[in-house]
């Protein structure tokens, strides 16, 4: 079994995903770049090696089942077990997504991406999380996800279009991560939310006006968060976000 800590992360092939796995793995951790394409996956391996960083290629598409279980297994004969996962895969969906004339099509791939993506892949991964002494699970949201912002007299201007689609997914997966707190609480897993800010990426277009850096940084936070830390709550770098 691993002496270093090991991590994955889903859609680190790019983005904000790369840059947590750049930022978990210049802490010394091993890292499992989950990626569904086999040459964006080498690719990116080959640049996390070329900085010095510990990384490993995990064949991922977090909408198949049969795929997630076969990186969990990959990860339990490589490593034995796993000490974080971070759920950062994420699409958009078609624009734009207009509730009123949303296509049902992009609700529901969007759903099974953000979603029930992540519950795929944490459920398949919580045996390997179990091993650990300290493990970690971090769902990569966003503020467009907290009811909070969005509600009330002022419309939030910072919140972006309105997205029928990815915003929901959002809320839901922040339920999502409420549900795990919840079972899980009385465990050593810790189960937060993350939202990176407005990013630059291919999400986006690029208009995000962070780096994907600056967007990683309270992800790497949240990894690594000492036993006894904060569980079911949603964070960005300036502290609570509420939901
Ligand atoms: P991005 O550059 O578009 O990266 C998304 C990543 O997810 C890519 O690696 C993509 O892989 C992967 N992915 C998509 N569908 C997948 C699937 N079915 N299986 C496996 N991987 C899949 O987006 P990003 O901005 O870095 O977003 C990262 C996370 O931050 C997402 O959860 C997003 O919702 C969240 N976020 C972003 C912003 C922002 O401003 N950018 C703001 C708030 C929250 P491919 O290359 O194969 O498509």
């Amino acid at each position: 079994m691993s002496e270093r800590k090991v991590a994955l992360v889903t859609g680190a092939n790019k983005g904000i995903g790369y840059e947590i796995a750049a930022g978990l793995g210049a802490l010394g951790w091993r890292v499992g770049v989950g990626a569904r394409d086999d040459g964006r996956r080498a690719a990116a391996v080959q640049r996390l090696r070329a900085a010095g960083i510990d990384a490993f290629g995990v064949p991922l598409d977090v909408t198949e089942d049969v795929g997630v279980s076969a990186a969990a297994r990959l990860i339990e004969r490589q490593e034995g077990r796993l000490d974080v996962l971070v759920n950062n895969a994420a699409i958009s969906g078609a624009m734009p997504q207009q509730p009123t004339e949303v296509d049902l099509a992009t609700v529901r791939a969007v759903l099974e991406t953000n979603v029930l993506g992540v519950i795929r892949v944490t459920n398949a991964m919580l045996p390997l999380l179990r091993r650990s002494a300290s493990p970690r699970i971090v769902n990569m949201s966003s503020s467009v996800g907290s009811l909070a912002r969005q509600s009330g007299p002022e419309p939030d201007r910072t919140a972006g279009p309105v997205a029928m689609a990815y915003a929901p997914s959002k809320t839901f997966l922040n339920a999502v991560t409420l549900q795990y707190a919840r079972e899980l609480s009385g465990t050593d897993v810790l189960v937060n939310a993350a939202c990176p800010g407005y990013v630059a990426t291919d999400l986006n277009g690029f208009r995000g006006v962070r780096t994907p850096a600056q967007g990683a940084a309270i992800a790497v936070e949240l990894a690594t968060l000492p036993d006894g830390g904060p569980t079911g709550r949603f964070f960005d770098d300036a502290g609570p976000v509420p939901w």
